[in-house]
């Protein structure tokens, strides 16, 4: 019997008609001869109506109050899918995360998880169960309860297959597969067979959100075979995998966007050793994270300073940099919470020059001005004014090819 670790997410456990689907899928899986181990997280727009109650008790909750509240939504779904299966005369058992011992750091609302016990789950699929597992939940070793993130239940996934060894992870969705690009944005975008764990983990990353970074982080650590599939339709969706694709195969796998960034700029600071930490040291220790950073070349003895956060603590970061540019004699602050990131992504580019030049000479081509730019290996990143996002996402998508079909995409641009 080989093991299935399933992950179905909020929109495909949405409704009870839903989730009765759910139970007829997971059923046939079963009835093929696999034993699966089923994850679910909140049905859709539960886990945001929780924030929105808590904010309406409180403008600052606390963190380990927001995770009792937002682990509620996944206990719901999973009690309802057992129940469903059960209906289908099958055996089943819901647990929570506490449950199953998924072991986590005490960092409230982000937690990562450090163990599972799966003896108690292994105990029920020898017993001929299907075991339903909370997602985005786990438990601290104090036995506080904890959340893993925003779209932790692909995490608690991947988690629950290293564990249990299983012979896939698979996170069923509302879309068939990994695409070059969110098909919301750009119905033009194509789905993926297979992309690699270093170009998914960057796309996760620079704010493709259809896995969560550590999910990918994870499937990567412990060689966890991962695939995206559709809840709704039949398919073999995309593989996430080490390999690397052939020569023929696009240099630019994906384009992944951000709409969460905000900029803060610091003008004439003084050009000494020290001054890069006494600008972002404030920043960090008031626990804002800081993404992109970029310092000018030095004239008269000062420089300029540009960084990006989070758009939530743009704020927060302001003020600070507003007491710091006191403290330095800076000439100005200023800043931009209307500000997008766009990357390109993709192996192919570790062995191709060119690919930043294409990519800004599309943007030029658009009128789209661009306000910084950050590159490392298999990335290039802008940062572009908001209203820009879908023309330039949708020109660079044409730009390189990722509207046509894999064999011709990438080879005729360059
Ligand atoms: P779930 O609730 O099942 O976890 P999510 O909303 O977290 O689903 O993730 C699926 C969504 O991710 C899709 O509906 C799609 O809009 C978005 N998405 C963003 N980038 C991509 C991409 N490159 N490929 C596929 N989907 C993407
Ligand atoms: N319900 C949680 C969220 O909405 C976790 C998840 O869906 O993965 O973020
Ligand atoms: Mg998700």
């Amino acid at each position: 019997m080989t093991l299935l670790v399933q992950k179905y997410g909020g929109t495909s456990v949405g409704s009870l008609e839903r989730i009765h689907d759910v139970a007829s899928k997971v059923l046939n899986y079963k009835n093929k001869g696999h034993d699966v181990v089923v994850v679910v997280s909140a049905m859709s727009g539960e886990t945001n109506r929780l924030v929105e109650l808590a904010k309406g008790i409180s403008s600052d909750p606390s963190e380990r109050e927001l995770d009792v509240l937002l682990s509620t939504g996944e206990q719901v779904t999973i009690a309802l899918l057992t129940m469903a299966l059960q209906n289908l005369g099958c055996k089943s058992r819901s647990y929570t995360g506490a449950q199953v011992h998924i072991l986590t750091d005490d960092a409230h609302n982000k937690a990562r998880i450090l163990d599972i016990d799966g003896a108690r789950v292994k105990r029920d699929l020898s017993e001929g169960y299907i075991v339903v597992v909370a997602g985005f939940q786990g438990v601290d070793q104090q036995g506080n309860i904890t959340t893993l993130g925003r779209g932790g239940s692909d995490t608690t996934a991947v988690a629950l297959a290293a564990a249990l060894k299983a012979e896939e992870c698979q996170i069923f969705t509302d879309v068939d597969g990994v695409y070059t690009t969110d098909p919301r944005v750009v119905p033009e975008a194509r789905r993926l067979d297979r992309v690699t764990f270093e170009e998914m983990l960057e796309m996760a990353s620079l704010g493709s959100k259809v896995l969560q970074i550590r999910a990918v982080e994870f499937a990567g650590k412990y060689n966890v075979p991962l695939r995206v599939l559709s809840s709704f339709e039949e398919g073999e969706g995309t593989l996430i995998t080490y390999e690397e694709r052939g020569m023929e195969q696009a240099l630019i796998s994906g384009i992944a966007f951000n709409r969460d960034e905000a900029k803060l700029t610091i003008q004439g600071v003084p050009d000494q050793p020290g001054v890069a930490h006494r600008i972002l040291g404030p920043i960090g220790d008031a626990n804002v994270e800081v993404d992109m950073i970029i310092q000018n070349v030095g004239a008269d003895g000062t420089t300029d300073f540009t960084c990006t956060v989070h758009r939530n603590d743009y704020d927060k970061a302001l003020a600070i940099l507003q007491d710091t540019a006191k403290e330095l004699g800076a000439r100005e602050v200023s800043g931009d919470n209307k500000i997008v990131k766009v990357s390109l992504v993709g192996v192919g580019m570790r062995s191709h020059a060119g690919i930043a030049s294409t990519m800004f000479k599309a943007l030029a081509d658009e009128g789209i001005n661009i306000r910084m730019i950050s590159t490392s290996e298999i990335k290039v990143s802008v940062v572009v004014d908001e209203k820009y996002l879908e023309l330039a996402v949708r020109a660079l998508h044409v730009a390189f090819g990722l509207d046509e079909e894999p064999d011709n995409a990438g080879k005729t641009k360059y």
